[in-house]
């Protein structure tokens, strides 16, 4: 099936806001996180910056996926929990602590959950605009 979906910064504000409905704010940030979409293709998906509390998104690399709506979504849920943790506590101990970035629980949980509630948003996305 095509998707009927815009991967744009309407669709990402969307995704976002479905995130702060169902996790809320970080308690290790204040801010709410803001957007960034690139168009430019990288060697990941999605980037978290917690200086700037943003995520970056990169729709080259993206549109590439096998389904890019689905890791459109997973992307911003994963990186919206790198804005939930500590990340300027722990990340990069952690990482040193278990031997790289792929072993860091960090980010054992961002990718879980964006596993677990990629099918959720989907739901909730094709509902609101489908
Ligand atoms: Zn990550």
């Amino acid at each position: 099936m095509k998707s009927p979906l815009v991967l744009d910064k309407n669709l990402a504000k969307l995704i976002l806001g479905w995130c702060q409905n169902k996790f809320g704010k970080s308690k290790f940030d204040a801010r709410t996180p803001k957007i960034r979409l690139y168009k430019a293709t990288k060697d990941d998906y999605g980037m978290y910056t917690s200086q700037t509390c943003s995520i970056s998104l990169y729709n080259g690399s993206i549109q590439q996926a096998d389904n890019p709506l689905e890791e459109f979504v997973n992307t911003i849920i994963h990186e919206y929990f790198h804005y939930l943790q500590p990340i300027d506590q722990c990340y990069d101990a952690l990482t040193t602590y278990f031997g790289g970035y792929n072993n860091n629980p960090l980010e054992k949980q961002a990718n879980e959950a964006a596993k677990q509630y990629v099918p959720e948003v989907l739901v909730y996305l094709i509902s609101q605009l489908g």
